[in-house]
């Protein structure tokens, strides 16, 4: 099995057409402490260093396609995080201005990166998901009264999970030679899980779809007992951790789901780069946790991919800061 990155035969328009095509790694530490192969999807060696370079070229073209958004036309999305710095580069690159609407409380380095991108932020107040004024809605809104605005709506427009069940998911058919048994993803809008999961049932519906999940999200309950309740607690994670079953979500319930802690987590993600040389972010050591834990009460032969959705450089001062990690009552690792 091999992820090797073919290389770009001629020039191109633009760094979109290097979206996707990731290379497929084997998680040695991992495979060899349980017997099965465990391998993950490098999603952090897109251009914009995320899995939702995929997604916000997916829901990019699915809107000028169907004329939703128009040439010059403004992208506005609420997000903070992977797929806002996404729809900034590829707005850029394809000639959208990308407005970007963040709840107050946002640290001031990811509103920094989204401006360094050339994305306009606004900030609103921080308000409960089910406020009129919360910041998805206030996007909505900015959307309908920008002239030629179009809201990217990640969590409910089904572009989202396509990009994944037409990109990433035959990608890992592939790059497995159709060997794969397990798929293991986190969720934040579901898309990742749903978009791969639904590729890989298509080809053997045998394959069995797992849900990373952090302290304090609904989809455990969902998949345990049909229930839409958060697990006790909270998480410090970011990206992750949802609290309605989104649309992109509702295509596909996973046939299982593990609560992961966060200090499992950031074990891992020590664990990782000393072990492999990875260097990610805390999203990916959920998603190596779970694909662990399927591995032990599987039992050896299994082949279990998951996904690394972006890398740590991106949290230099979280959980990659030693100082950062003891002040939040976390494993500091060895170099602290
Ligand atoms: N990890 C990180 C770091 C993310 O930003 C996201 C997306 N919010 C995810 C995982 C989850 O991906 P999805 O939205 O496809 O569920």
């Amino acid at each position: 099995m091999s992820g090797v990155r073919p290389a770009t035969p001629v020039a191109t328009e633009s760094l979109c057409a290097a979206i996707g095509r990731t290379p497929l790694v084997r998680v040695r530490g991992l495979s060899k402490e349980t017997g099965c192969g465990i391998f993950a999807k490098a999603e952090f060696m897109n251009p914009g260093g995320s899995a939702k370079d995929r997604v916000a070229l997916a829901l990019i073209e699915d809107a000028r396609r169907s004329g939703a958004l128009r040439s010059g036309g403004v992208i506005v999305e609420a997000t903070a995080g992977n797929t806002g710095a996404g729809l900034a580069w590829i707005g850029r690159a394809l000639g959208h201005r990308c407005l970007l609407v963040v709840p107050d409380g946002v640290s001031q380095g990811k509103v920094d990166h989204l401006l360094a991108l050339g994305a306009e932020v606004r900030q609103v107040p921080d308000r409960a998901a089910d406020h009129p004024g919360n910041y998805v809605a206030e996007a909505r809104r900015l959307a309908e009264s920008l002239p030629g605005g179009w809201w990217a709506n990640q969590f409910d427009n089904p572009a989202n999970r396509e990009a994944h069940r037409l990109g990433t998911g035959p990608e890992i058919w592939t790059q497995t030679k159709g060997r794969v048994t397990d798929f293991v993803a986190s969720v934040g809008t579901g898309g990742t899980l749903a978009g791969v999961g639904l590729a890989l049932k298509e080809r053997d519906p045998s394959i069995r779809v797992h849900c990373a999940e952090p302290a304090g999200a609904v989809v455990w309950s969902w998949v345990k007992d049909g229930r839409v309740e958060s697990t006790p607690g909270s998480s410090i994670v970011e990206g992750i951790g949802q609290s309605r079953i989104t649309a992109n979500l509702a295509a596909l319930k996973p046939d299982d789901a593990h609560l992961i802690t966060d200090e499992e987590a950031v074990l891992m993600l020590q664990r990782v780069l000393r072990e492999e040389g990875l260097f990610l972010g805390l999203s990916s050591a959920f998603n190596l946790c779970a694909a662990r834990r399927v591995a032990l009460e599987a039992g050896p032969g299994r082949v279990i991919v998951t996904v690394l959705c972006d890398g740590g450089g991106r949290y230099l001062q979280t959980v990659h800061n030693p100082a950062w990690l003891r002040a939040h009552g976390l494993p500091a690792g060895e170099a602290a």
